[in-house]
């Protein structure tokens, strides 16, 4: 992982009405690091990813993305960034395939990048139904096809396991993974679900009414989780736990990765 910084906020504000939804807020992402921001419904995590993409403007502060000051009116930075955010759905009476075309040429990408992303999240089967038909699990995959179709080297995901199973949110965390390890793309995504999480980010950022209370790297938080384990929990608890775990896997294992609904 590089040092330079993808993403920079500083003394990032937004308020609305008597509400300050993000106070403050100082975030460093770099190249090529899964970064989570982590914080209960209301904590600010929407408001601070949309004026990371320039969809609203701060109050004060700054963001900067690849090193420039956000600014919608050079749009030209968004061809590297992917996003997925609660207000960019898809048409519903286009099939997956001529969304993620349309998305695929609004961006740049070549022809080929439509099947390889339709692969890559596991949509093959569903291609060609009505995108407005899927179900909810699909929908997302879908709109994380959109995100991906033309490699951007920045992912902004807001709370991409929404609606996903289980089987779902680890292909998924593996598949930031392997985009992070692999191809050195940078991912900022935000969820309120610390076990989501603790396996994926290389750091995560904890927000609390719209300020940064904690920021911590993936190691120092498993290593707390399992001093905790081994102190505090019972032979008993850690057999419950392990036997959580197995029921989850006899269970995917009776059911195949395919997407039908
Ligand atoms: P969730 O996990 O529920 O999506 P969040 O961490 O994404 O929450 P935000 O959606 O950023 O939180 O909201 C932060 C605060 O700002 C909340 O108190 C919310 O009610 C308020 N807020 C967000 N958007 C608006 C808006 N357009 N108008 C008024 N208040 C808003």
């Amino acid at each position: 992982m590089s040092t330079t910084a993808v993403v920079t906020t500083r003394g990032l504000t937004k308020t609305f009405g008597r509400v300050t939804a993000v106070d403050h807020l100082d975030l460093e992402v770099r190249q090529g690091e899964i970064y989570a921001f982590l914080g209960r419904n209301g904590a600010g995590k929407t408001t601070t990813i949309r004026m990371l993409l320039g969809l609203i403007r701060p109050l004060a502060g700054e963001v900067r993305v690849f090193g420039r000051p956000v600014n919608s009116a050079d749009p030209e930075w968004l061809r590297r960034v992917g996003c997925l955010v609660e207000t960019a759905t898809a048409y519903p009476n286009l099939t997956v395939g001529e969304n993620l075309d349309l998305q695929r040429r609004l961006t740049g990408a070549p022809a080929r990048a439509v099947a390889a992303v339709i692969e890559q999240l596991g949509l093959g089967a569903v291609a060609h139904r009505l995108a407005g038909q899927l179900s909810l699990g699909n929908k997302q995959r879908l709109s994380l096809a959109r995100a991906l179709v033309h490699t951007p080297e920045l992912l902004v995901l807001d709370e991409p396991a929404n609606a996903l199973d289980p089987a779902g949110i680890v292909e998924i965390r593996e598949l930031l993974r392997a985009l992070a390890d692999d191809h050195g793309t940078t991912v900022f995504v935000s969820s309120h679900i610390l076990v989501e999480v603790a396996h994926l980010a290389d750091r995560i950022g904890i927000v609390h009414d719209g300020r940064l209370v904690e920021e911590l790297d993936r190691a120092a938080l498993i290593g707390a989780a399992r001093a905790f384990s081994a102190e505090r929990l019972t032979e008993q608890q850690r057999a419950d736990a392990l036997l959580t775990l197995e029921l989850e896997r006899y269970f995917l294992a009776r059911t195949d990765g395919s997407h039908q609904q």
